[in-house]
């Protein structure tokens, strides 16, 4: 793929150049940036499996409120056992040099904090989505990592996969003609007793969790910010599950070109997550498009018709992303899906939830 000048600048505002940097300029040395995983659940697994396949990324700490977990996690990746911490003496890990970034995977509502200690212990933080419960938060988060002169990303894998960069530039070179609309839902059926159904730890529903990708991926498919918004929630099932949070939303948006496109997202049935953008030469789909793997493209437009399978396998996203946070650490440079692009999500996640009536 080559991109114009005007196309990178477009695509690199979004976040989504870092695919396109020439990989002998990623690979500039053998250094390894080395991490310490904040809250040892799920996608931290996937993470540091993600970061074992890199060459400039490695696990050098862990944080964790279970120390025999870590221990165990800690053997597998060879992290000396001085440097697992608990999140009561986390704030030490200022003094360990083997540390040069953290990885916040803990619940939302602690985004923040983690983030504001690590920016202050003097680590570069790659943040989890969404970036936090606010827009106050986010700005605290922003503020504290410029003044300690550190790196903030925000962990949006899809600004860093094969398959959303091609849907991308398929749309930024007009094999689409005119983009009129898409369309986009993302959910999954919620067990219940899960930290997600807590306003407390969750700030709020699905939408916080996964519409936030079809959110963001309107956001970067259009190369433009939302002029209006509207969305109406709701809770169906009354199980006990949705007592604090929503279970579904939905919520249209206008762009300034007059795209329009229209979101779902829910924690009462299992809908997996794709967008389908319509153009006036025809349109595009990528199927399973924020899950780790299976991702297809789909598509017809003057003429062409489009079926791949992308044959990539998890944790390949989080490689990516670990390899380009590490990049950015090494070389100086801004990462791609900066706290600011977070912000931007938690500024549009407030007025979804505005315009739906509900107060986070
Ligand atoms: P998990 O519940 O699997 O893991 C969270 C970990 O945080 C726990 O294992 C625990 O680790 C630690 N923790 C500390 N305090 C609490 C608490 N009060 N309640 C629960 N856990 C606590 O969550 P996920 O890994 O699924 O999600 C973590 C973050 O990652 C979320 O912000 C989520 O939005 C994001 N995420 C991102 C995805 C992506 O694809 N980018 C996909 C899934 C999640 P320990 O026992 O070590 O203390």
């Amino acid at each position: 793929m080559t991109l114009t000048r005007r196309d990178f600048a477009r695509i690199g505002a979004l976040g989504l150049a870092a695919r396109f940097v020439p990989s002998a300029l990623a690979q500039s040395n053998d250094r390894k940036t080395g991490y310490a995983v904040i809250g040892l659940g799920r996608i931290a697994d996937h993470f540091m499996r993600g970061v074992r396949n890199t060459t400039n990324s490695k696990i050098t700490a862990l944080v964790s409120g279970h120390r025999d977990k870590a221990e165990k996690i800690a053997a597998q990746y060879g992290v000396a056992s001085g440097s697992i911490y608990s999140y009561e003496n986390f704030d030490e890990i200022a003094k360990n040099p083997a540390v040069e970034a953290v990885y916040v995977a803990l619940p939302n509502s602690m985004h923040a904090e983690y983030t504001i200690r690590a920016a202050k212990a003097g680590k570069h933080v790659l943040c989890e989505k969404p970036m936090c419960l606010n827009v106050a938060e986010a700005e605290a988060m922003i503020a504290a990592c410029k003044k300690a002169n550190v790196k903030l990303m925000i962990a949006y894998r899809c600004h860093y996969e094969p398959t959303n960069l091609k849907a991308v530039k398929l749309i930024r070179d007009g094999a689409l003609g005119q983009v009129q609309s898409i369309e986009s839902p993302f959910g999954f059926n919620i067990r219940a007793g899960e930290w997600r159904l807590s306003k407390k730890l969750a700030g709020g529903g699905p939408l916080f969790d996964v519409g936030i990708y079809s959110l963001n991926a309107c956001r970067y498919l259009t190369g433009e910010e939302p002029a209006q918004i509207s969305a109406y929630a709701s809770v169906i099932d009354k199980d006990g599950r949705f007592n604090e949070v929503e279970e579904n939303v939905g919520w249209t948006m206008r762009f300034p070109s007059g795209i329009v496109a229209s979101c779902t997202t829910t924690y009462g049935a299992n809908m997996p997550g794709y967008f389908r953008v319509y153009g006036s030469k025809g349109w595009l789909q990528v199927d399973q498009a924020f899950v780790y793997e299976g991702l297809r493209l789909r598509g017809e437009f003057e003429g062409t018709k489009l079926d791949e399978l992308n044959p990539a396998r998890d944790p390949s996203h989080f490689q990516a992303e670990a390899d380009h946070f590490s990049h950015c650490v090494q070389n100086g440079l801004e990462p791609q899906s900066p706290g600011e692009e977070g912000l931007r999500d938690m500024r549009y996640i407030t007025e979804i939830y505005r315009t739906a009536g509900i107060s986070i």
